[in-house]
């Protein structure tokens, strides 16, 4: 068993001697079995929840709202990449009225065992590309400096620079190292207003994680930025549809053009494409340009929920179904980004309606993805919820058995991994 973890209102945390640790799935309350519960692996980051208690479990769950006269707060982990939550932490807020939403992270549950904290979470990707041993910034600004150096006036790469230093985007910093995924942002504007969204947060609920960019790169400064990073890099991948930007699709003549001029010179690497797949014929000229493989997000497979969430202009679920058959269809790696939560992508409808776009469209990866946002505020701005939770794990499970074919994970795959199932090295 788990022991609770909590905080005191100077953010110390502390283990309780006795009490179960809680944890939650939707708004429900449930227990964390034991064998869902994982070491923190290195990166994760533990969170207070400003006016929340934690709740505990001893024969029923029951609020913990002070520890020895102290005021108890309630405690999450924050996961590294690479690692999807099984559960949220369990919380009651005394006066939900008084507490503001909290930034946009994923809030997952965490407890103490065997003199160390653990975290309801699973490994669902193998690849190592974003361990936190991979990156050091005192071997990083010697490359941002030479490539600068190189390309002064390239506005792509003082932009990545901003990206690599103050947001520590880890592909941004492998744009430097000349390394895997580098980013292409392109996109200042969005067809979509997703209540989480990282780069604009429109109702000033929370703040943006990223300053959404403000201009287009040149095709020149485009180009020189790819150019050399498809031509050397190892498992050079370079990609549209950033944190830091809005919808890349709508930035199609540009994004057309750079993958044309590219394919021009080198065969090397692979060019990638993250969208919200609003546009299924963009889609079909950017495949039919070049692009190798691409990535369509979507947070449910219900369009009523999926409208709720991304808050859609002039687009619907369909397109974004109609985008990825049309990736399929043309040949190209196809993944979709799935913002999974605990007790919403669970749900029975939404595994069925999974299985049922895996096989109406042939996708070849999911990736799950945890959703970074104040659970409350997802749940509040969703319809009622409709079936059972099954669990998070047996989510991985069931698409493992039901849908063999298809591979789980986290991160884009270089073009030298399409149609190997990195997965099956691992046990959900
Ligand atoms: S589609 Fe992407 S850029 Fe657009 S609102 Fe949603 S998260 Fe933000």
């Amino acid at each position: 068993m788990a022991f609770l973890v909590f905080a005191d209102r100077h953010e110390q945390i502390y283990d309780h001697p006795t009490l179960e640790m809680g944890g939650a799935s939707g708004d429900s309350w449930v227990r964390v079995p034991d064998e869902e519960l994982i070491p923190i692996p290195e990166g994760t980051r533990l969170f207070t929840m400003p006016g929340a208690h934690p709740v505990s479990y001893r024969g029923a769950f029951k609020p913990v709202k002070a520890v020895s006269r102290r005021r108890a707060v309630a405690v999450a982990a924050f996961l590294p990449p690479g690692y999807m939550r099984s559960h949220l932490p369990a919380v009651l807020y005394p006066d939900p009225s008084v507490a503001p939403y909290l930034p946009l992270w994923a809030y997952t549950a965490v407890g103490w065992r065997d003199g160390q904290f653990v975290a309801a979470a699973v490994q669902v990707d193998p690849m190592d590309h974003q361990e936190p041993g991979q990156y050091d910034d005192r071997t990083l600004l010697p490359f941002i400096q030479k490539r600068l150096a190189e390309q002064p006036t390239n506005r792509l790469l003082h932009q990545l620079k901003r990206c690599a230093t103050e947001y520590h985007c880890l592909c941004a910093k492998n744009g430097f190292y000349r390394r895997w995924e580098a980013p292409l942002p392109v996109a200042f504007t969005c067809n979509a207003d997703c209540v989480g969204c990282i780069s604009l947060q429109t109702e000033g609920l929370v703040p943006a994680s990223h300053e959404r960019v403000t201009m287009a790169p040149t095709l020149e400064e485009l180009c020189a930025m790819a150019l050399p990073h498809l031509a050397e890099a190892e498992e050079a991948i370079v990609s549209f549809g950033q944190g830091c930007e809005g919808e890349p699709l709508l930035q199609e003549a540009l994004i057309e053009a750079s993958i044309e001029r590219l394919r021009a010179q080198t065969d090397r690497g692979t060019i990638h494409l993250n969208t919200n797949g609003s546009l299924p014929r963009v889609v079909e000229r950017l495949c039919q340009a070049g692009l190798d493989s691409i990535r369509v997000s979507l947070n449910s497979t219900q369009p009523d929920a999926y409208a709720a969430y991304y808050r859609p202009k002039g687009y619907s679920f369909t397109h974004v179904v109609e985008s990825i058959r049309t990736a399929k269809a043309c040949g190209r790696y196809t993944s979709i980004n799935l913002l999974v939560f605990p007790g919403v992508s669970d749900r029975e409808e939404e595994v069925e309606g999974l299985l049922r776009l895996v096989a109406e469209t042939g996708l070849e990866l999911i990736q799950m993805k945890n959703l970074n946002i104040d659970p409350r505020r997802y749940l509040a701005s969703l319809p009622p919820p409709r079936g059972r939770a099954i669990g998070m794990r047996e989510l991985l499970r069931t698409i493992r058995r039901e849908a063999p074919q298809v591979d789980i994970g986290y991160f884009n795959r270089p073009k030298e991994h399409f149609g190997r199932a990195l997965s099956a090295a691992l046990s959900f």
